[in-house]
């Protein structure tokens, strides 16, 4: 089963598609978690990837595209794989679709998930992440125990770059312009999810559409 997640910046596209992959025993790959560790290790990749990462733009398709194919062409992918922020434009949807043809597979499912304009934007401009797990907290809704650090490994928390207030206008227009008409491209396997709702409740309604036991 290949599961394409879509969803503005701050959807909760990013949690949702880990939590189905773990249910669904595949793996889940995040471009934006790929590029973030290629960042991390100065990579050729990396160092190009972050000034268009740090202004809230698109890294170039060229990239991107063959990032993802080399990963979803490995072993633990044979059986399937939940995609989180890629495609991001009709170029990458395309990309992805001769690749999967290429080797006799498609994408299956599509999930939206569907939350107002502000939601979105209240929601990333709070989030804070441990340096070290990679855990996500929000200032308002959920807050660490200790300011500013992990409740799970004593981390210390900070802002993406990307989450700043006047990036994340940037990334929420790229998403209106290039993403979000992806919609109607994978409209034959789209399944809409109103993302305003309680994880645990987004969760089940996600796993009652797709199928899944989540519980
Ligand atoms: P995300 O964690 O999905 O919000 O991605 C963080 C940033 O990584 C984005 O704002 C882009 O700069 C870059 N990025 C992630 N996925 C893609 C993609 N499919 N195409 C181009 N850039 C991407």
């Amino acid at each position: 089963m290949i599961i394409v997640f879509l969803g503005a910046p701050g959807s909760g596209k990013g949690t949702q598609a880990s939590v189905l992959a773990r249910h669904l025993k595949i793996p889940f790959i995040s471009t934006g978690d790929m590029l973030r560790k290629e960042v991390g290790n100065s990579s050729v990749l990396g160092l190009k990837a972050k000034s268009f990462m740090d202004q809230g733009g698109l890294v170039p398709d060229s990239d991107v595209i063959s990032m993802i194919k080399e990963r979803v062409t490995q072993k633990d992918c044979v059986s399937g794989f939940v995609l989180d922020g890629f495609p991001r434009n009709s170029v990458q949807a395309k990309a992805m679709d001769r690749a999967m043809m290429e080797i006799n597979k498609e994408v299956n499912k599509v999930v939206y998930l569907e939350i107002p304009q502000a939601v979105a934007i209240d929601r990333i401009s709070g989030r804070r992440v441990c340096k070290k797990c990679r855990a996500n907290y929000h200032i308002k809704y959920s807050p660490p125990k200790a300011a500013d650090k992990c409740d799970t490994c004593s981390g210390d928390l900070y802002q993406r770059e990307d989450d700043k207030q006047e990036t994340v206008i940037k990334r929420y227009q790229i998403y209106l312009e290039q993403t979000k008409g992806l919609v109607d491209y994978y409209q034959d396997r789209l399944v809409t999810i109103d993302g305003n709702l309680p994880i645990g409740e987004i969760e089940k309604n996600i796993g009652d559409k797709l199928k899944v036991a989540v519980s």
